[in-house]
């Protein structure tokens, strides 16, 4: 899907609000939840529908509630609910009530007894996988258990039965009794309950019989008494089972809408899979700058700003595409712009000897903090006769275009003077390892009297004042647009990209930024966006690349 389409969509789900409230279908509640399963952290997908859910509720004067889906003891854990609260806090998101699936175990319960005294569940004694092979296909319709039309009393004995414990794993199942010949397999006989005696993060041993999360999810949205119930498209199929259980217990019916689950470019967005990278040390850990994941975009330098635009550009829609990653960014940089103050940080350091500058002379350049901000005011920055300045922006033999420095060549010091190359000294491998310049005094400041012009400005730090930092900078984590696209017998790690990281351990960066506290972000001048790493220390500060200058993106919109 190219974006211009998704600028254009309209928000269906926020259409179907404004209809509901003109009928008053719900009394004129907007009521809504953020269910994540605490089985991992929450990626950039997830940012996506809080924001729906959040930003819904707060739009209509609702409310909307997070709600811990926590119906996998095997997969859960405590450490998954606490960073997905404090990532959907840092996202903005208010939330009404703390709300866990796991607290309503008992009155899910008395609903499943319900529905076998009712006639419409039953104890299956046929193993999960067998249910499975059962149910047949899209084409033939599924098997009737053998075990279905059991008596309500055995049904109950059983189920009761399955509760205490008697019955080891995977040995019966609880399931509806609906059709096994319906076109939607969802309605072939759904399995209710699996017997698991695993130790659950907040019930602990108190049950060994777990509900699904379809005979869970809609349930838990009646109990809380959810309005709208927006989800993924992936589970459009499980509606009519989300309706028939509600509509079989008589109880209050919300509504389920779907949506179309974000897809990124270069970018993997399935909690499994980023569990993976951390398992198999791919990435440092979920906090990883390169993760797609909230805490790694937080550490990385994202603002939640940045995230919440980029959510609000990309819309929703009822069909299923790809965002360029290049959208994303370009929301980091936009939002960085307005609020990031700038400064001069030297990657590649080149020694530049000013010959003609006064040695033990410090002068205290005037700089801008930030030219988008005029109340983020200025600072004074030290110049001396040594500096440091880019690799990259000395050529001994320049190529045509090229207008930085190189010898004879007049170019611009940010906030400095005017300065001419004048010579190179090389080192026994014949490199360049030092620069000779002459600086025009007149040009203080940055501009000549005599209006001469030069075709370059390079940025630079002092290096008797500059201090040394560690700089890591990140590339995407896979080198295909698809992650997912893989040789026969691959695997999405094959397509993992060497170069995701690269750490630069002496980069200069000018004295103001030795106080630097984690979290802070800030422009090097002509280099990019830097968030400061907690793994920074008072001698040893460390920067994390958060995006660059280019901006890929707005290359692309002219190009469309
Ligand atoms: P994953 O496959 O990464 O585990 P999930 O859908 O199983 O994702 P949940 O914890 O169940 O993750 O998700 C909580 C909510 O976030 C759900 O409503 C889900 O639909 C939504 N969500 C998850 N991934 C995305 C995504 N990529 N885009 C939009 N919404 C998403
Ligand atoms: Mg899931």
């Amino acid at each position: 899907m190219t974006i211009a389409n998704q600028a254009t969509t309209s928000n269906f789900i926020r259409d179907k609000i404004i209809e509901d409230l003109k009928t008053n279908r719900y009394g004129g509640r907007v009521q809504t939840r953020f269910p994540p399963e605490p089985n991992g952290y929450l990626h950039v997908g997830h940012a996506k529908s809080i924001h729906l859910n959040f930003g819904l509720a707060k739009e209509f004067g609702g409310q909307c509630n997070l709600r811990f889906d926590d119906t996998n003891p095997t997969k859960e854990e405590t450490e998954y609910v606490e960073s997905i609260m404090e990532d959907v806090r840092w996202l903005g998101g208010e939330w009404a009530g703390v709300y866990y699936a796991s607290d309503y175990f008992g009155q899910l319960y008395e609903w499943a007894v319900q529905l076998i005294k009712a006639g419409k569940a039953y104890v299956c004694d046929l193993s999960p996988e067998q249910v499975r092979e059962q149910r047949g296909t899209l084409t033939e319709p599924g098997k009737e258990s053998p075990y279905r039309n059991r008596s309500v009393e055995e049904n109950l004995d059983l189920f009761e039965r399955m509760k205490a414990g008697e019955f080891p794993d995977g040995s019966r199942t609880l399931r509806a009794k609906i059709d096994m010949a319906s076109p939607n397999l969802n309605l072939r006989d759904p399995i209710m309950y699996r017997i698991l005696h695993a130790r659950h993060h907040r019930t602990g041993d108190a049950w060994c019989i777990y509900p699904t999360y379809d005979f869970a999810h809609g349930q838990s949205d009646s109990i809380e008494r959810i309005t709208h119930s927006i989800c993924t498209l992936e589970f459009e199929d499980h509606r009519p089972l989300y309706d028939w259980y509600i509509e079989q217990l008589g109880i209050y019916h919300p509504q389920q809408i779907e949506f179309d689950r974000l897809n990124l470019t270069y970018t993997l967005l399935s909690k499994r899979k980023l569990l993976q990278l951390v398992r198999e040390g791919h990435v440092r850990g979920w906090d990883d700058p390169r993760m797609p994941t909230i805490c790694g975009m937080r550490r990385r330098g994202y603002t939640p700003e940045a995230l919440r635009n980029f959510c609000a550009r990309i819309g929703v829609s009822k069909t299923n595409g790809t965002t360029e990653l290049s959208l994303l960014e370009y929301f980091v940089r936009d939002d960085l712009n307005r609020r990031a103050p700038r400064a001069m940080a030297v990657l590649k350091p080149l020694r530049v000897v000013i010959d003609n500058y006064p040695e033990g002379q410090t002068e205290w350049m005037e700089a801008v903090n930030n030219p988008e901000d005029a109340s983020a005011g200025t600072r004074q920055v030290p110049f001396s006769r040594v500096l440091y300045i880019e690799q990259d922006d000395f050529r001994q033999d320049p190529p045509k275009q090229y207008f930085r420095l190189s010898p004879g060549r007049e170019v611009r010091l940010r906030y400095g003077y005017f300065i001419t190359c004048t010579g190179v000294v090389k080192n026994d491998r014949g490199e360049v390892s030092e620069v000779h310049c002459r600086y025009d005094p007149a040009t203080r400041g940055g501009n000549a009297p005599d209006g001469r012009k030069v075709k370059s400005t390079i940025h630079w730090v002092s290096a008797a004042h500059a201090i040394e930092a560690e700089v890591r900078l990140y590339e995407t984590l896979f080198t295909r647009e698809d992650p997912n696209e893989v040789e026969e017998g691959g695997d999405f790690t094959d397509n993992l990209n060497p170069n995701s990281l690269e750490v630069i351990s002496e980069a200069k960066i000018e004295p103001g930024l030795a106080a630097a506290a984690a979290g802070e972000r800030f422009q090097f001048e002509r280099l990019g966006y830097f968030a400061v790493d907690p793994d920074t220390t008072p001698g040893k500060p460390v920067f994390n690349r958060t995006v660059g200058l280019k901006d890929t993106w707005a290359k692309i919109e002219k190009r469309q």
